[in-house]
């Protein structure tokens, strides 16, 4: 029994030389078939145009591999024209229990719960937002997994790539999926509680006047007017309730008195 961190190791190579999004995606894939008993190794990630081209003759030009076993075509495309050429592509196996063995048999169940243990992975792959090769019409391709971000060949071979929104909103996809617990909408009677909750603090907002963006109350507006008139203060606006009791008590006790002002401005004794 392999754990997932040796599970992920066979991959390591493969998935360190692809667009890091996609490796991160890869590892997330390969954990969530881990979870449901499906262990997945990545056979081929990032392809040069060279490698590319040596698989294309493979069962083209080149018939025969060194053994003189009979090579068949395995890609419909030359260096250039795979999504593999520009690191955004994944080809995965099926690795066997006794954690050393791959397989291609897309029938194979197992963990024994009556689902081919592939389209457990395809499954999987496609929620994280992969598109499956197996899927294409023209040159079905099973193990094949890729994300284009809706650009075409042509456009990754000209340069383009996808942008900082396009891959940060195909992480979230995953972030999101591991914690969808913390997502769940909030039931109605939550969505009163805290509607009610926001009510409450506004009006205590208003009440104190904590962002001081309220004409003050005219009860204060005697001792306002005169700390501006003696210099205390610029202007009676924008004043919070805690600082509005100060100018009151102060004028209230009689400090904000011209003559009483005039007499500490003036006061030239020891301190
Ligand atoms: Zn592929």
């Amino acid at each position: 029994m392999l754990t997932l961190e040796q599970v992920k190791a066979k991959s390591q190579t493969r998935l360190a030389g692809v667009h890091p999004v996609i490796r991160q995606l890869g590892e997330e894939l390969i954990a969530r078939c881990y979870n449901r008993g499906v262990w997945i190794v990545i056979t081929q990630g990032l392809r040069t145009y060279a490698e590319q081209d040596a698989l294309y003759a493979q069962g083209r030009t080149v018939l025969y591999d060194s053994k003189g076993k009979k090579l068949s075509v395995v890609t419909k495309v030359k260096g250039g024209y795979s999504i593999h050429n520009f690191g955004f592509a994944l080809d995965f196996a099926l690795l066997l229990k006794d954690g050393k063995s791959v397989s291609w048999d897309t029938l194979r169940d197992d963990d024994k719960d009556s689902l081919p243990d592939w389209s457990e992975v395809v499954e999987e792959a496609k929620k994280i937002g992969f598109e499956w090769g197996g899927d294409w019409r023209s040159f079905v391709d099973m193990p094949h997994l890729q994300m284009v971000f809706g650009l075409t060949t042509a456009q990754f071979r000209a340069g383009k790539r996808p942008t900082q929104t396009q891959l940060d909103a195909a992480l979230s996809k995953i972030k999101k999926a591991t914690t969808s617990k913390e997502a769940e909408p909030m039931t109605a009677e939550e969505k009163k509680e805290f509607e009610q909750l926001k009510a409450d603090v506004k009006a205590l907002q208003k009440r104190v006047n904590i962002n001081g963006d309220q004409t003050p109350p005219e009860a204060y507006h005697k001792a306002l007017e005169a700390a501006k008139a003696v210099g205390a203060i610029t202007t009676t606006n924008d004043k919070d309730q805690s600082y509005l009791k100060v100018i009151q008590t102060l004028y209230n006790a009689g400090f904000l008195e011209p003559k009483f002002i005039e007499m500490v401005r003036s006061y030239k004794g020891k301190v």
